[in-house]
């Protein structure tokens, strides 16, 4: 297929070099000429606008930072931009209002188009096996799903347009709350005289396993290698965590959802950014 890629940084870069080992030809898009300089390393064609990336393709991909810029890349530069049988993907985490908004101008203007933003940082985005969830109709899905599968170990719909994002936002909430429930735990435990690692081996095989615990545990030393082990380096940032913690707030309230934890979530996270922005979001365990 003949695919638009736009946004090609810390995540994108990787997707779009799938969708070339796939077989796709890709036409790369991004305002960075470092990014564009390793696309085109990666077997992209590059282009000086997102318009012009758009010129004959059968799908277009984004990945970009927000709301705000998918949606004046979407409204500027793709729609009525792409040929009228592309169909739209945008990647990236941004509110759901922004999502369904962005999808219904691209519907009423004749295209298909998904919500597919993603579960897996930067190392699951180089290696292909990134989690997709989908939102848009049965039909746009079925358009997606070939382009998204090149980029990833799992596709799933999620339902209507937006509901991609909200599930990634609720994924992420609840994700927020176990590490931190689960960093007062060792803590405890510790102060208690508990020696984590006996209690990681009670606790992960008991009603308190969780992921932050046995997949990604916060504690150095204990459980499979994790940023932990490496300084709380690479991993998913703190500052990631935290925008997709206010966005999940500005959910809830839109929504009517209560959400005491996710908030009290969204307030520690908010603390711990200011001087740890750069650190993983498990080294919140410093702070208690
Ligand atoms: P990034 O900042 O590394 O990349 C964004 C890219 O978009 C940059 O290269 C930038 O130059 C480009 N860009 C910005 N405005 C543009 C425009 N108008 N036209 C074309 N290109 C433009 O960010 P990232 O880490 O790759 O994240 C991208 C998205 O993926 C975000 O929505 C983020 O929340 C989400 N995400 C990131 C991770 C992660 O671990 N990094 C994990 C899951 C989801």
């Amino acid at each position: 297929m003949k695919i638009a890629f736009i946004g090609l940084g810390n995540m994108g870069g990787g997707m779009a070099a799938n969708l070339v080992k796939a077989g796709h030809e890709v036409r790369a898009f991004d305002l960075s000429d470092a990014a564009l300089a390793a696309a085109r390393e990666h077997g992209c064609a590059t282009f000086t606008s997102a318009a012009e990336a758009c010129e004959g393709v059968e799908a277009v991909v984004s990945m970009l930072p927000n709301g705000a810029i998918v949606k004046s890349v979407f409204t500027s530069d793709v729609i009525g931009k792409a040929p009228k049988g592309a169909v739209l993907l945008d990647c990236s985490t941004i509110d759901v209002a922004t999502a369904r908004e962005v999808i219904s101008l691209a519907e009423t203007a004749g295209y298909d188009m998904v919500d597919a933003p993603v579960s897996g940082g930067i190392a699951a985005a180089n290696a292909g096996t990134l989690t997709f969830m989908v939102g848009g109709t049965e039909a746009a899905f079925k358009r997606a799903e070939p382009v998204l599968i090149a980029m990833g170990k799992a596709v799933i719909h999620a339902g209507q347009a937006g509901n991609g994002q909200a599930a990634k936002i609720c994924n992420n909430m609840l994700l927020a709350v176990h590490m931190i429930g689960t960093c007062e735990a060792f803590r405890m435990a510790q102060k208690l005289g508990l020696d984590p690692q006996t209690f990681f081996d009670i606790s992960s095989v008991s009603s308190g396993q969780n992921w932050s615990m046995t997949s990604y545990c916060p504690v150095p030393g204990v459980g499979p290698t994790t940023p932990a082990d490496n300084d709380y380096q690479g991993g998913f940032a703190t500052a990631l965590m935290l925008k997709d913690l206010r966005l999940a707030m500005e959910a809830a309230q839109a929504s009517g959802a209560a959400t005491p934890l996710g908030r009290r979530a969204q307030e520690l996270y908010e603390a711990f950014a200011v001087d740890n922005a750069a650190l993983d979001f498990s080294a919140i365990i410093k702070t208690l």
